[in-house]
């Protein structure tokens, strides 16, 4: 009998070949296979006449086997039999699978479920699950699959593999919890989330499980917290900044000067900051970073801004002299595309302590980068960053206080599993004389009227964007290439005005100077691809036009809407798709709604689910099987105060009492080794 943590192979029915397939889909062991929770059920309570059965749709239909036909021994074996009802017959086709077909007995009554194919007169049913009538499992899984495997394959391996539950004891939550919060059992709740006797069984399977997960993914988070809390860095005695603020070009905002104070109060203490900034495109959260950086510098110590883009960096660059030359600090680059002299020189300036804040890319967290005082770790545009790499920023300074920065809004929900370990500072006040962006969303006729519309903003002192989803050409559609459609541009509408290419196959030089005339004013038009995603901010830009919209999410939409609308002139955001798939309309229809991030990320959610809102390999934070966490808001809010009220009274889990939550702990993040559980 296998053990939960037995390789799939010693689950009886799963061949050399089947585990092959189940490793394609992240399967080994049966517990893996166990926690493989179907995505849905058929349900076959309510099975409808062969004759209503609709000609390419699923239906659940019930039927007797009124004859087997002879099998045909092709490139596939095909096994073929006719199915009756009152009123109406159907053939049921089986590829490759004897079995099935040996399992229907001629005259017994069925019911099938699958897609059906043929035509009005003869219809046919491929492949279709089926039960009999009396089977008291009414709801059957569906899976998330690979090809070979199917949903029958997996859920017979599923009832073998929960013999493993038997075998050997899943982890589960103490006693004490499931009575408080009337859980069931994880054995059970693994049976009855496979093969639900009704809809009653699986909600209660499925609470059992989502309670479990969040509450040991919270425990996790809230033991990096309590651990975070005991580290002893730089404490930075109160300054007086108001220096920065007499030399910034505009007031900053009340949300800028609030979320300076709640990180200052939190770099006075020797306990490192550990800080989320949050604010939607354009609320002026690099003022607020500069702030901190000179805010570090009076108290003697570095600050380091890591970004994810060239172009960034050097924005930032800019905006940092800008903002802290004056005041007599020193800020340096240190990037992949400067030269090796230009780097060996930051380097060493950064090394001496000459430049009191480093902004930077990857490069920063090479080996050859050394600090003299590294106090402060700024990560902007923190999604694009894993967890791995902010850790080793930090760990170039002796626990520094850490500031990451996020311009995706993030609702709040997920903010607190993402950013479970942080306290967060909101920025959620836009700098006055901002018009909101307006946006409208076309179809591909409107191209010459918005030719004409660009033409016309750049002669009145505009800029436009024109974003393509692809470097180069598509055979699906040439407009989504970048080089191709900024080639047709420049010889046709655009040949009057001066108009750049910019993506991320060209050499960092020539971006760099395709950016700065942009930004100069120099080139009014950028044809680019998704490298202008991030951070780029050009304030006489006033119109993004995005083509083929429908191939981008709606998050990653509203941060390039987020380019436009940053000066005084009324931007626009026209969004151009000829696709009417009701996933693009959702998103087209978020966009012209509202201009709110909070919103389009809710609604980003709600559209993609947890699981993609931000891809594993982003945060570095372990995959959640099942919860969701637009749907279990409410068992998220009761896990992360049980969370924080167990790791109160044993921070590091090491009463007896509490052996098996550490357990669980360390296995939900054995894949995230930056957590440090193992
Ligand atoms: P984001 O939050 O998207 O990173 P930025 O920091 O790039 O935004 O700021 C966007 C633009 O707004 C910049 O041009 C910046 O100079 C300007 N800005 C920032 N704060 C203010 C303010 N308080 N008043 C006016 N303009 C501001
Ligand atoms: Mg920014």
């Amino acid at each position: 009998m296998p053990n939960f943590t037995d390789d799939i192979r010693t689950v009886s029915g799963v061949s050399e070949r089947r585990a092959a397939l189940y490793g394609k889909i992240g399967i080994k062991t049966a517990g893996d296979l166990l926690t493989h929770y179907p995505r849905g059920y058929i349900d076959f309570s309510s099975p409808i006449e062969i004759n209503r059965a609709e000609v390419g749709e699923y239906a659940v239909i019930r039927a007797a086997v009124a004859k087997k036909l002879a099998p045909f021994f092709g490139k596939s074996a095909v096994y073929k039999l006719l199915l009756t009802d009152e009123n109406g017959a159907i053939i049921c086709t089986f590829f490759n699978s004897e079995y099935n077909f040996n399992r229907l007995v001629v005259n017994k009554e069925y019911i099938f479920y699958g897609k059906i194919g043929g035509n009005v007169l003869q219809k046919e049913i491929i492949n279709p699950l089926f039960i009999t009538p009396d089977d008291p499992n009414k709801l059957a899984p569906k899976y998330r699959l690979t090809a070979g495997l199917t949903n029958g394959i997996v859920s017979a391996n599923a009832r073998c593999a929960l013999a493993a539950v038997k075998g050997g004891e899943p982890a589960d939550l103490p006693e004490r919890i499931r009575r408080d919060y009337s859980l069931i059992d994880v054995k059970s709740a693994l049976e009855k989330i496979h093969f639900p006797a009704s809809a009653e069984d699986y909600k209660t399977a499925r609470r059992g499980l989502v309670f479990k997960e969040l509450l040991v993914l919270q425990l996790g988070l809230a033991m990096v917290k309590a651990r975070n809390r005991k580290l002893t860095g730089a404490a930075m005695p109160g300054r007086d900044i108001r220096a920065f603020y007499g030399n910034l070009p505009f007031k900053p905002t009340r949300a800028q000067l609030r979320a300076v104070d709640e990180c200052v109060a939190d770099m006075k203490k020797r306990v490192p900051m550990n800080r989320l900034l949050q604010g939607d495109v354009g609320s002026g959260k690099t003022a607020v970073a500069a702030a901190l950086a000179y805010y570090a510098y009076l108290g003697g110590f570095q600050t380091a801004l890591m970004v994810p883009t060239e172009i960034l960096a050097n924005q930032h660059y800019k905006t940092f002299q800008e903002f802290l030359t004056p005041l007599g600090v020193k800020t340096v680059l240190l990037t992949g595309g400067l030269s090796a002299a230009e780097k060996k020189l930051s380097r060493s300036e950064i090394k001496s302590g000459e430049a009191a804040v480093a902004v930077g890319t990857h490069a920063l967290i090479q080996s050859g980068t050394e600090f003299g005082a590294l106090g402060l770790v700024i990560t902007d545009e923190q999604h694009r960053f894993g967890v791995g790499q902010r850790s080793k920023l930090i760990s170039k300074g002796d626990n520094p206080h850490t500031l990451v920065i996020s311009a995706t809004p993030i609702p709040r929900t997920l903010g607190l599993i993402i950013y479970g370990d942080l306290d967060i500072s909101v920025l959620d006040e836009m700098p006055k004389g901002r018009l909101p962006v307006k946006t409208y969303c076309v179809d591909t006729s409107f191209r010459e009227r918005l030719y004409k519309f660009i033409i016309k903003r750049v002669g009145e002192g505009g800029q436009a964007y024109i974003v393509c989803p692809l470097i180069e050409e598509s055979a699906a559609n040439e407009k989504a290439s970048a080089v191709n459609y900024y080639g047709e541009l420049r010889e046709t509408w655009l040949s009057g005005v001066p108009t750049a290419l910019l993506h991320g196959r060209m050499k960092q030089p020539e971006k760099d100077g395709v950016m700065a005339d942009f930004k100069s004013g120099k080139t009014k038009v950028l044809v680019s691809t998704t490298v202008i995603e991030v951070g780029v901010d050009v304030p006489d830009a006033v119109i993004m036009l995005i083509e083929n919209a429908e191939q981008f999410g709606l998050s990653q939409l509203h941060q390039l809407r987020g380019r436009v609308g940053r000066g005084k002139e009324q931007s626009y955001c026209i969004l151009v798709t000829d696709n009417c798939s009701p996933y693009t309309k959702a998103r087209t229809d978020a966009m012209t709604r509202t201009t709110d991030g909070f919103e389009i990320a809710d609604e980003d959610l709600k559209l993609r689910g947890p699981g993609d809102f931000f891809g594993q390999r982003q945060h570095g934070l372990p995959v959640l099987k099942i919860a969701d966490m637009s749907e279990d808001a409410e068992i998220l809010e009761e896990t992360r105060k049980l969370a924080k009220s167990v790791i109160d009274g044993d921070p590091e889990l090491t009463s007896p009492g509490n052996a098996g939550l550490k357990a669980l702990v360390a296995e939900l993040f054995k894949e995230s080794s930056e957590y440090g559980y193992n």
